[in-house]
């Protein structure tokens, strides 16, 4: 015999099953979504005032630097530092959150991938010379460069020095980033007196031809039980080492996310106290939806 009780919890029971089993699961692909467009908009607004804060602090430090005690003049540089990384953790959540949307689409066009690599590399000379490491591209010392244009007359369309074209299917700005990406940790985990090889060849695989880009560090290495993790969003090996060289632990998911769009594969192959080599394997021939015109292979 049913009770009115015993009918209401009835429904109650089928109306919370109806909700689990029917309903749930369509708001939970749209929850996602806008956890997505969330991330993406609160990346996008904190990003104003942290500029403003970066120009606070430059602006004291400037101009009453001789008035403030030491002590003031550190927590100042403290602070610059701070407000510098979360901006770099602010910019890599936002290009994550946009990463599976329209917004983090790449504009695929045909592209001299050579000329990324010797531009980005020249880039990173100070940077390698500061820390004390000898930065070495297809086999040789780097120059800095404006020094190598000034020495060689003979500049490509980019305004970089010359090289040999290699032409590929890619977001220019997306493969520059991945080689900002795989420099800066090279140089960030490669101890004084040590050595970064940066190169780039074709290869043929079957009836298709890809670049491998190669970037080899001397450095610290990567104990084989953390190989697999690092282009996980957030892990860091070390996380006191990251912090202190400005690391934001999504620099390897954000390369991961580039080369797969690409079609690409990146790998990682290394030795503790030896040394770390990231290899990037990219599809020469057009691939991807869009179809911008005017590209011949
Ligand atoms: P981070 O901002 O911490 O460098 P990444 O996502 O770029 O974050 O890298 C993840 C982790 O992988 C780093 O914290 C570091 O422990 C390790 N790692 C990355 N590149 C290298 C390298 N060239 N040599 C040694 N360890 C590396």
């Amino acid at each position: 015999v049913l009770t009115a009780t015993g009918l209401t919890f009835l429904a109650v029971a089928a109306g919370a099953g109806y909700f689990l089993a029917g309903r749930a699961m369509v708001p939970i692909k749209e929850a996602f979504q806008r956890q997505k467009a969330f991330v993406a908009d609160a990346s996008h607004e904190l990003r104003t005032p942290l500029s403003v804060i970066q120009s606070s602090i430059e602006v004291v430090e400037a101009e009453e630097a001789d008035r403030l005690s030491l002590f003031s003049q550190q927590v100042l540089a403290d602070l610059r530092d701070e407000v510098g990384r979360m901006t770099r953790l602010i910019s890599d959540l936002l290009t994550l959150a946009r990463a599976d949307t329209e917004a983090g689409a790449m504009k695929f066009a045909s592209m001299d991938m050579a000329a990324i690599v010797a531009q980005v590399v020249r880039r990173f000379r100070p940077a390698a010379e500061k820390a004390g490491i000898q930065l070495m591209l297809w086999g040789s010392p780097v120059q800095d460069e404006r020094e190598y244009a000034a020495m060689n007359d003979t500049t490509d369309e980019t305004g970089g020095p010359a090289h040999i074209p290699m032409m590929l299917w890619g977001d220019k700005e997306r493969l520059t980033q991945l080689l900002y990406i795989l420099l800066d940790n090279a140089i960030k985990y490669t101890p004084e007196g040590g050595q970064v090889q940066v190169n780039l060849v074709a290869q043929k695989q079957g009836i298709q031809e890809r670049a491998l880009l190669t970037v080899k560090d001397s450095g610290i290495g990567i104990a084989p039980e953390q190989q697999a993790h690092v282009f996980e969003r957030f892990y860091r090996v070390d996380k006191a080492r990251s912090r202190e060289s400005g690391g934001t632990g999504l620099g390897l998911a954000i390369a991961h996310w580039i080369v797969t769009a690409h079609q690409g594969t990146i790998g990682l192959e290394s030795t503790l106290n030896e040394g770390t080599t990231f290899q990037v394997c990219l599809p020469m021939g057009k691939h991807g939806k869009e179809k911008p015109t005017g590209f011949d292979v």
